[in-house]
């Protein structure tokens, strides 16, 4: 390179477009992969790979898979115009062995390179018949330098992936000397037999053989899942913090004296273990597992309560609106007894309602404050909290929940979740805390009958809803509309569909409407009214899925129950079921599909959320599961859980091993992994609520 004209350093954090041949424009390209850093470039591994390096002969090719055939061209390309717009470009092509015919289709710039007499790599599925082999659209490319295993890029408008290809060989050229710069201890990576970050970086790209991919590959995973642990771990490590409150009295006894049922075995144990966490010497992390209907809340406030009669304030944090208010509701009606004084705090409170509410909580005129995520806003002080709940965690960011705790000095932490989730994934996800899991049911439950019904079995649904109501019941239907992920519904068919509904086979009958495009006061109403049983019908879209308790609902309809997932299904049915009366869901589905079947089966055939995951992680798949922010983790990028549970289990170890002897990260050579670290977690709190 000339002296004058020198560019400039380029580093993993460089933006993309200081790199050489990657403009404004294709930067923006780039965006929309979630590629915006040179680092992220090429961290943006390959979704699988075409094996240029395996030559096959002409008359070995198997017909109709890829291989890869080195030929030379027998002639120039000839140009045949078919009709307007189609032209295609012929021509044959020899490798010695065999001769065969190369068809290109509109393709002039593929054709113009191809030159008698020159030899080229051509891949693709091979066509034709016994008596000669044809290639319809093969990649072509000059023989010289060609033959090797080549990336396959996710791709979008106007990016293909051998333009990602040519980028990323730029980028690691450019990066030079920034790649040697290893996250990885060498000590440690000679433990483990990894290989190098340049080495795998590269190889993981542009592998010089299946080896040397494998060894890429393993080296990243091992890093990814590493990094995973330790950001998890460093989230425990609170653990080894002081207890900054301890719970000097058990108040649980008492607690129990307000309920208006008696707690269940399972209870009793999961308060008695939050109790012995905070009577410790450090803090409290716990997860409350337990199946839809197990009664949680009641967990939740046992040991909001002890914690508030010791003195503290208490916080707890729920993924939807109407779930938050319908916490502060039964809270406080169950708590006023008690005299503890419960707050709400939602994103839509009026101004001055929110001021109030924030002054008296700094004042430690609140005990208790409910609410969504507005909980982690700016101005929300406290004067003494001591404990934080997050229900329905699954909803929620791991930072979410650490961006809570952080309100406090070191407060106990007790998170709430209902999706089970299969157990070597749990170890993953919940790996920094401690678990009770709620085992038993509330007395007199039975167990919830599901059908799967044809839409021609409609009218008989409507009619089983209506003896129910007549027997004082309710019901929920949920409308065929599902929430995009901004929860925009198309307010006009909901609307519509709840007037069809109560003017025709439910007309007389009290017929409410939710959905997530309506005011919150609004929703507050309906709600309420539904849970005094005001309303005998609840029409709504999915924001009912999570925590919604109104145990007088007997019968859920889910139409086009198709749309749904397992575990979405399972949650909309745990809506019902809840108290002492029989209750029954209804799935209507006129889908063939052998999945969706599928899915419809399995939920006539267990109540059980433990199994439903399961099958759940049968029919997507473990990559899917981890992907769909079930549980608020960042996504892997490369590890598979099936497949490299070992490799697993081997940086669990070592995670554990590191943080034992620097907790903090912090001796020079844990520095580039502890940034590391940050990168993917602070990616977690980045992508909030879903
Ligand atoms: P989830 O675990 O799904 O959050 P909830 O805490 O909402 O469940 O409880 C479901 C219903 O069961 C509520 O109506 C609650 O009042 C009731 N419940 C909880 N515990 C008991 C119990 N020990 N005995 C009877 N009813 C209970
Ligand atoms: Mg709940």
């Amino acid at each position: 390179m000339s002296g004058s004209l020198k560019s400039p350093v380029i580093t993993m954090d460089t933006p993309l477009r200081y790199l050489k041949g990657v403009g404004e424009r294709r930067a923006a390209q780039f965006e929309r992969l979630g590629v915006d850093t040179v680092g992220a470039l090429v961290r943006n591994i390959p979704r699988a790979y075409e094996d240029w390096s395996k030559l096959t002969a002409i008359p070995d090719a198997p017909f109709g898979e890829p291989c890869c055939i080195k030929a030379k061209a027998v002639e120039a390309p000839a140009e045949h115009r078919v009709r307007k717009g189609m032209t295609l470009y012929k021509f044959r092509a020899s490798d010695g062995a065999a001769v065969m015919r190369v068809t290109l289709f509109n393709n002039k710039y593929a054709a113009a390179k191809v030159r008698a007499g020159e030899e080229y790599l051509f891949f693709g599925p091979v066509g034709g018949d016994f008596t000669h082999r044809e290639m319809a659209s093969p990649l072509i490319e000059p023989a010289e330098g060609g033959q090797r295993i080549r990336p396959i890029y996710r791709q979008t408008e106007g990016l293909s992936t051998r333009v990602i290809e040519g980028c990323v060989a730029r980028a690691l050229d450019a990066l030079g000397a920034a790649l040697d710069d290893d996250p990885l201890p060498a000590e440690l990576r000679l433990r483990h037999g990894l290989c190098t970050r340049r080495f795998a970086l590269e190889n993981i790209h542009f592998p010089t053989s299946s080896e040397t991919l494998a060894v890429a590959r393993k080296r990243l995973v091992f890093e990814e899942l590493l990094v995973l642990q330790l950001g998890l771990l460093r989230l425990k490590g609170r653990a080894r913090s002081a207890n900054a409150a301890v719970m000097a009295k058990d108040y649980s006894a008492e607690f129990y004296s307000l309920l208006p049922f008696s707690p269940t075995g399972a209870q009793r144990r999961a308060i008695a273990d939050c109790l012995r966490d905070m009577q410790g010497d450090s803090p409290m992390s716990r997860l409350i597992q337990g199946d839809v209907g197990s009664g949680k809340t009641a967990v939740a406030a046992g040991v909001a309560y002890t914690a508030i009669r010791n003195g503290w304030q208490a916080a707890l944090m729920a993924p939807t609106e109407i779930l938050a208010e319908q916490h502060a509701r039964s809270l406080s009606s169950l708590l006023a007894p008690g005299k503890i004084r419960v707050g709400l705090l939602t994103g839509s409170l009026p101004a001055a309602e929110k001021r109030e509410v924030l002054a008296r909580l700094a004042d430690g005129e609140i005990d208790l404050l409910v609410g969504t995520h507005a909980l982690l806003s700016e101005g929300v002080r406290f004067a003494r909290l001591g404990l934080v709940v997050t229900d329905e965690q699954h909803r929620f960011g791991v930072g979410q929940r650490a961006e809570l705790a952080a309100k406090g000095v070191n407060p106990h932490m007790l998170v709430m979740s209902a999706t089970p989730i299969p157990r070597t994934l749990a170890l993953i996800i919940y790996g920094d805390l401690d678990v009770s899991l709620l085992d038993e049911l509330p007395p007199g439950r039975q167990p919830i009958e599901t059908y799967a019904v044809r839409s021609d079995k409609r009218e008989r649904a409507y009619n089983y809803v209506k003896k129910h109501i007549a027997e004082g019941r309710q019901a929920y239907i949920v409308c065929p509309l599902v929430e995009d992920e901004e929860g925009e519904t198309d307010l006009a068919s909901a609307t519509e569909y709840a007037q069809k509904l109560a003017a025709g086979p439910f007309k007389g009958i009290a017929l409410g409407l939710l959905h997530g495009r309506m005011k919150p006061a609004q929703k507050e109403q309906v709600m309420a009214a539904f849970a005094r049983n005001e309303l005998s019908i609840l029409v709504s879209t999915t924001v009912i899925e999570v925590g919604v308790d109104v145990p007088n609902a007997v019968i859920m309809v889910i139409e086009n129950a198709e749309r749904f997932g397992l575990a979405q299904l399972h949650q909309l049915r745990g809506r019902v079921g809840r108290g002492k009366h029989k209750s029954t869901c209804i799935l209507i589905s006129d889908a063939r599909n052998e999945e969706a079947v599928r899915r419809l089966k399995v939920m006539c055939s267990t109540n059980d959320g433990f199994k439903i995951a399961d099958e759940d992680l049968k029919l997507r798949g473990p990559g899917d599961f981890f992907g769909s922010r079930q549980h608020g983790l960042p996504d892997l990028k490369i590890a598979d859980l099936n497949g490299d549970m070992p490799l697993f289990l081997d940086a669990q170890a070592e995670a554990r091993s590191l943080i034992a002897g620097d907790p903090e990260l912090e001796h020079a050579e844990h520095l580039s992994l502890a940034q590391e670290v940050r990168r993917l977690f602070d990616q977690v709190t980045e992508q909030g609520l879903n």
